[in-house]
């Protein structure tokens, strides 16, 4: 099923984020990643693809596995690092595996990159139009409320959100953030510009310190004080720091929802045990 016609129902709607094995020899303790977390009845879920495209077979592997649970899958497709033919190669994949939806992303240019020879495609509206040329696709785009780490100007990332969108882009994902008041802010912003595709709130449960440490000094999400004083209280006691992380993604997406923002997209990076925290905790607000 395509994820529009899932957004378009209007209803509140909660998605989980998967990433598949490095090794293809682990697949199938991912493969039992996808059935615990599809237990859960998600609307969908989205499966990363490694940068540079090295994990891009196991990407369909998974998103196939998702789709034989019954749940519609959304595969991420990255294109800063691929050749046309391969991009043609991968569409075709998904196709053959019946996979209709695929976040369409840029991916990081790769630190050794030789800024002299220009890749195939500069940015993520050049494989949106890619992808709708070569098939009936439902496609999403990520967007950033705190704006994208590369971009000077946050009008300026808006204006390139609206190409994206004009694209051929059907609805869009938020990286992460930790002050709902961001992404409000932001949603008036994209809605004046005229963006009016469906956005998908990107919510990470934090339940370890360093790691947020290093994905917020790579992104350059705010971490709000509130914030700041959990990681700062519990980094030394995981267990304690897995509950807060777990409470404060809780308190967000309630907030989220009380504000009309029914669309929520959980990190859960195959982790379910803080997938049925979480959705346990929803379970009246959801139903
Ligand atoms: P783009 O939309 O192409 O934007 C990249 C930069 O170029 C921005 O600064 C933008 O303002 C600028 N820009 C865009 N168009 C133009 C233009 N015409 N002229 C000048 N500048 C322009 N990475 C992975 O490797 N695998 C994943 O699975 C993955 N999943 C992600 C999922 C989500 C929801 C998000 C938010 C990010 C994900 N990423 C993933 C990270 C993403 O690949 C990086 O953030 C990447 O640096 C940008 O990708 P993009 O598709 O947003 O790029």
């Amino acid at each position: 099923m395509k994820i529009k016609e899932i957004l378009n129902r209007g209803k509140i709607t909660v998605s989980c984020e998967l990433f598949p094995p490095k090794q293809s020899g682990d697949i199938p303790q991912v493969q039992e990643v996808v059935h615990e977390i599809a237990a859960l009845r998600p609307d969908f879920m989205s499966v990363t693809y490694g940068a540079g495209g090295g994990t891009s077979q196991n990407t369909v592997a998974i998103a196939a596995e998702v789709q034989r649970c019954g749940v519609p899958a959304l595969a991420h497709l990255t294109c800063v690092s691929s050749t046309q033919e391969q991009i043609v190669a991968m569409l075709d994949r998904l196709k053959e595996n019946r996979i209709e939806n695929i976040l369409a992303l840029r991916g990081d240019i790769p630190k050794d990159a030789d800024a002299a020879v220009l890749p195939r495609y500069r940015y993520a509206s050049e494989l949106i139009r890619e992808i709708r040329r070569r098939g009936d696709f439902c496609i999403g785009a990520a967007c950033y409320p705190e704006g994208h780490v590369e971009c000077g100007r946050k009008s300026d990332d808006i204006d390139y959100l609206k190409q994206k969108v004009d694209s051929g882009c059907d609805f869009l994902t938020t990286q992460m953030f930790f002050d709902n008041n961001i992404l409000y802010n932001f949603l008036y912003r994209i809605l004046s510009k005229g963006i009016r595709v469906p956005v998908v709130a990107g919510i990470m449960p934090v339940t370890n310190s360093k790691q947020i440490k290093r994905i917020c000094a790579l992104s350059g999400t705010t971490l709000p004080p509130r914030f700041r004083a959990i990681v700062d209280r519990f980094a030394d006691n995981p267990q304690a720091m897995k509950q807060a992380g777990i409470a404060y993604a809780t308190e967000q997406i309630i907030d989220l929802i009380s504000n009309g923002v029914n669309f929520i997209h959980i990190y859960t990076m195959n982790k379910p045990d803080i997938a049925a925290k979480i959705m346990d905790n929803l379970s009246e607000i959801i139903r």
